[in-house]
């Protein structure tokens, strides 16, 4: 329970729904229901008049005013723009997310009252650029990110907190190892958790930005409009932006059903004509088999580079509405031979852990919790673009290697490439292969106005330290010249100061919605 008198809130600002959570008085973790009395908001802004639509009523919109409806905004974090224009104009993707984020916040300051402070999650797998811009979200929705959290890691807590690892007496059992499998409505990420006590250290991780519910209900769509088109050749409901989401409803519905149940039937009205189409849940299989192995190979890939064997890993855990799946759970089961553990809420352990996780930083506590501490790892490789001398081609000089324990800290030496060079350019990538091929620019550090005569092949230390927030800080030092530059990161893509303040003037005045009515955009 915190003692500062503030409320501990979590949110987990998923793909497809969000959900708020806080500690009761008794320091337990409980979800705050929406306006509208649901445990999940879905994660949609309707944008039609001035106040944006946030939820539930937005998602009934996007059956009939799709271009209008801004779904999915999750996956374009750290793109400038939101897929696709929204009524005229492109939007960042923060903005969409601050909408969702001043619902959560509206919602719970029903239960709560006035509130600022909260933690938000994010996938393992998000990279800088995605992390800065849900803290903007964030801001953007007038709210006081004290800090940002894994996803997998949030859900370990809780997990861990419901267990008792965390007891009052804060008595440390044996280590679990947890392999925290989530499977989402666009994103799967898979994580190995190391759990001690009250630590919470990340050992590996994986995922897949595209891979979620959504796939599974495109494959069912597919075979519905076909059925459909096949019976009603002169009408495709497929070539029609309102039939294409009332498709994506039915089948998410027979999805739902078929966790459930053996067989559906599906009926579905377009243009006049309607179909009835039984499906059973071994031909659902069949048609996303490949999606589940996708996700078994993540699972592999992810043990190997813990270091680990099936054995080795104490706890499943499940998180995610996808995991409701039944071949989910068998696919993992028959990976580890043993069942796995569905006592969590898939839907609510993470914005649990979140409210967990924010009590521990608000102070106060029952003790034991105050010691939670959490080590993360980072998810894609942080290197530098370089030049090969020999041959003039670009190279990545990986510093800090994907899944290395944070804080972590790399020093490496570099030459100057040219004679007379006036300054040295240090441009810091994630990810990408060893030429630097689908790297992601993440900023650059400059040592300018170096004294003239500088020889070709002059020393450049770089040193990298990546904090446990994710945050990253270089140093670039030219020992011989007795010249250093430190680095705040120029950051390459996401939202300048500048236009988060123009957003920020431009929402609070309420001038961000006057997109073009509705009827005009039509
Ligand atoms: P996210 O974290 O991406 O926002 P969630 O964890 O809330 O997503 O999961 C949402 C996904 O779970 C959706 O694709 C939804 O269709 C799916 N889902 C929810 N319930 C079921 C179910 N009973 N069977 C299969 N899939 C389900
Ligand atoms: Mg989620």
């Amino acid at each position: 329970m915190a003692t500062s008198g503030e409320p501990a809130v979590g949110i987990d600002l998923g793909t497809t729904f969000s959900v708020v959570a806080h500690l009761d008085a008794q320091g337990r973790p409980c979800t705050i229901p929406s306006s509208e009395g649901d445990l999940l908001t879905p994660s949609a802004v309707f944008f039609d008049g001035v106040t944006p639509v946030v939820g539930k009523e937005a998602l009934k919109a996007a059956a009939i005013e799709p271009d209008r409806v801004a779904r999915f905004a999750k996956r374009d974090m750290g793109n400038d723009h939101y897929s696709r224009p929204i009524g005229g104009e492109l939007l960042p993707p923060e903005v969409i997310q601050s909408f969702i984020l001043q619902k959560l916040k509206e919602d719970a300051r029903l239960k709560l009252g006035h509130f600022e402070k909260c933690v938000i999650t994010v996938p393992a797998f998000f990279n800088e650029p995605r992390r800065k811009a849900t803290q903007d979200a964030g801001a953007l929705a007038g709210l006081d990110v004290i800090d940002i959290i894994n996803e997998p890691t949030a859900a370990a807590i809780a997990f861990g907190v419901q267990e008792g690892f965390l007891s009052a007496k804060g008595e440390a059992r044996k280590t679990e190892r947890i392999l925290v499998y989530d499977l989402g409505g666009g994103t799967f990420d898979v994580t190995l958790m190391e759990i001690e006590g009250s630590s919470y250290n990340a050992v590996a991780t994986a995922g897949d930005v595209f891979l979620g519910g959504i796939d599974w209900d495109q494959r069912l769509v597919d075979y519905l409009a076909a059925q459909f088109v096949a019976k009603h050749p002169s009408a495709d409901p497929r070539q029609d932006p309102a039939g294409c989401q009332r498709l994506l409803r039915e089948a998410e519905d027979a999805k739902r059903s078929l966790s459930a149940r053996e067989q559906t039937t599906i009926t579905f009205e377009f243009g006049g004509h309607g179909v009835r189409v039984p499906v059973t849940r071994g031909q659902f299989e069949q048609m996303t088999a490949d999606l589940v192995e996708r996700t078994r190979f993540t699972v592999r890939n992810v043990l190997e580079e813990a270091g680990l064997t099936w054995q080795q890993v104490t706890r499943v855990i499940l998180v995610g509405g996808s995991t409701r799946l039944p071949m989910i759970q068998q696919m993992l089961e028959q990976e580890w031979g043993r069942p796995v553990d569905r006592s969590l809420s898939v839907d609510e352990a993470v914005a649990h852990g979140a409210a967990i996780y924010a009590g521990v930083l608000l102070g106060g506590g029952d003790g034991a919790r105050e010691k939670v501490t959490v080590r993360n790892v980072n998810s894609h490789d942080l290197g530098i673009l370089g030049v090969e001398r020999t041959t003039g081609r670009p190279r990545n000089k990986v510093m800090i290697p994907r899944n290395s324990q944070l804080p972590a800290t790399k020093k490496n030496r570099f030459k100057t490439y040219r004679h007379n060079q006036s300054d040295v350019v240090i441009k810091i990538v994630e990810g990408g292969d060893a030429s630097g091929q689908n790297s992601t620019a993440i900023g650059k550090c400059i040592v300018r106005d170096l004294p003239p005569g500088l020889p070709a092949g002059t020393p450049v230390e770089v040193t990298f330290t990546y904090a446990e927030n994710g945050r990253l800080k270089v140093r670039a030092h030219l020992p011989s010249v007795g010249r250093e530059t430190h680095l705040t990161i120029e950051r390459a893509s996401g939202m300048s100061a500048d236009a988060l303040a123009k957003w920020d003037r431009r929402l609070k005045s309420g001038g961000a919605l006057t997109l073009e009515s509705s009827g005009a955009s039509k």
